[in-house]
């Protein structure tokens, strides 16, 4: 079997074994992403092919002498290109970033280079994260390996597609208000938003900073689990990393089923607008778990309705401030040609933006002004805050929730570009767990007619990762979906 086909958990075995080599992994990974790329469009850097291959070679030849492998040796990773690396430039999808490198590894990154992973390059995104689709890419979009008119979801879209494509056993994502799981719902893989705090945001370019998450994007929940293993864990460079115990997360998986938990189905999920085939395959995958012993429960989330409207406000907020820092003088672009600073700044943010970038900023420096800033953003927040407790209350009578990721399957490309309002809506179930902070899990649950994936979302309480991946990994086993592969063509 061709070693791109792999799951991490496969690849890593047959490395472990010494079945493939190192360099053997390389290789095919390489030419795998230089067959399919120029159809998906999925990298915005490709790395160093022979760069890879030496660190191959010298890992293959320190093994001949002593066998001792970690989790991620020599796994082909993509990374999200808001994740800064220091050997390959980092853009955010965006012209402002100019030519910059980072001088440093985020602290993500780091740990992977630990473990002497392979950085197979870094991954489109729509501008900053913003956007839905990976249309809003400064460098052009990608497109969905399953069909691809249709857009891969967003802004992880490069990360989804590249794993869907078998361009990498793995990829990294990141998540604000569903970036992760949007994406991996469209093209059918698993998109794993740890908990708020679970893993270091240090290195990971701003969007918004109280709701910004790095977490997996990969082929089956089990690697998730591997992946997660190695991004958990506080981190002193971000205040914000969460001093919790880490355990390993694979242990979940000795349970097959999700007796003794209690699942609620939240009401306001299956509301009008949702996509009758999405809905369909929701409700059988609920019946799955009652059949995998757990006790299913109908539940009310009341503040569900605003969660979008509230999100519009605290993301853009926090980005109109993270933003600020793109002025030309620091790093990255700087327009020429002016006769004042302050022209300076104002020719370098306006040419170096994108469009939904502009209006995201002028949206959160409005939410933030002086008088205006009472009855936007400290209303959010404090809306916020409802949305927050109507997950603890549902928490204090079940362990997990099961809801639809998206309204709709992949949509095509150009269909809702025009029209930011129906893009926002697109992450309708995905936008409350990252208000709330709590881990959420996106995983292939069936096809829609023309064949494209749907998405199951599971979500658990905080730091309660291990539940959550436990009852998607029961559900997995039961299902084949992610077994079907698409055709790329
Ligand atoms: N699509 C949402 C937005 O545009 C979420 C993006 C994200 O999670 N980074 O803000």
């Amino acid at each position: 079997m061709s070693l791109f086909k792999l799951t991490l958990k496969e690849l890593q075995d047959s490395f472990t074994r010494g079945d493939a080599s190192a360099y053997e992994i390389a290789r095919a990974y390489f030419l795998r992403v230089s067959v399919v790329e120029p159809k998906v469009n999925a990298f915005l850097t490709v790395n160093d092919k022979e760069a890879i291959f030496v660190e191959a070679k010298a890992i293959d030849e320190e093994l001949k002498s002593w066998r001792k492998t970690l989790p991620l040796m020599a796994m082909p990773i993509a990374i999200k290109d808001n994740i800064c690396t220091a050997d390959m430039p980092t853009t955010c999808g965006s012209r402002i970033l100019g030519e910059f490198t980072p001088p440093y590894d985020a602290t993500v990154i780091g740990k992977f280079r630990e473990q002497r992973f392979f950085p197979i390059g870094k991954t489109n995104l729509d501008e900053f994260g913003m956007g839905s689709s990976t249309e809003h890419s400064a460098f052009g979009p990608s497109r969905n390996p399953w069909k691809l008119n249709y857009v891969p979801g967003g802004s992880s879209g490069g990360s989804a597609a590249a794993v869907a494509a078998d361009e990498c056993v793995a990829a990294l994502g990141t998540d604000t208000g569903g970036s992760i799981r949007q994406p991996a719902a469209f093209c059918g893989v698993v998109g794993l938003k740890p908990t708020y705090g679970r893993v270091s945001r240090y290195g990971l370019i701003a969007f918004a900073s109280s709701l910004d998450q790095i977490g997996p994007i990969t082929k089956d929940v089990f690697d998730a689990g591997i992946m997660l293993n190695v991004l958990a864990g506080q981190d002193p460079m971000d205040s914000t990393s969460a001093d919790v115990p880490v355990t390993d997360f694979t242990r979940a998986f000795k349970k097959k089923d999700v007796k003794k938990l209690k699942i609620g189905i939240p009401k306001e999920f299956f509301a009008e607008g949702l996509d009758s085939e999405v809905e369909g395959a929701v409700r059988q995958a609920i019946e799955e778990f009652d059949q995998l012993g757990g006790e299913i429960k109908e539940v009310s989330l009341p503040n569900t309705g605003v969660a979008v409207a509230t999100y519009y406000i605290v993301a853009t907020a926090e980005a109109s401030s993270n933003l600020a820092r793109y002025d030309g003088v620091k790093f990255g672009h700087r327009s020429k040609g002016n006769q004042d600073l302050l022209e300076m700044y104002r020719t370098t943010r306006q040419e170096g933006f994108g469009p939904e970038v502009k209006l995201r900023i002028m949206l959160g420096t409005y939410a933030l002004s002086s008088g205006y800033y009472d009855a936007y953003y400290a209303k959010a927040q404090a809306v916020r805050s409802l949305i927050k407790q109507d997950f603890d209350q549902v928490f204090e009578e079940v362990d997990l929730l099961v809801t639809p990721v998206t309204p709709t399957p992949a949509f095509q490309m150009g269909e809702k570009i025009e029209d930011p309002l129906q893009m926002y809506l697109s992450d309708l179930y995905t936008i409350s767990a990252s208000l709330a902070g709590i881990p959420a899990i996106s995983i292939p649950c069936g096809f829609s007619q023309n064949g494209l994936p749907i998405g199951l979302q599971i979500m658990g309480r905080p730091f309660q990762e291990e539940i959550v991946l436990r009852a998607a990994r029961a559900y997995e086993l039961v299902t084949n979906w992610r077994k079907k592969r698409p055709a790329i063509r």
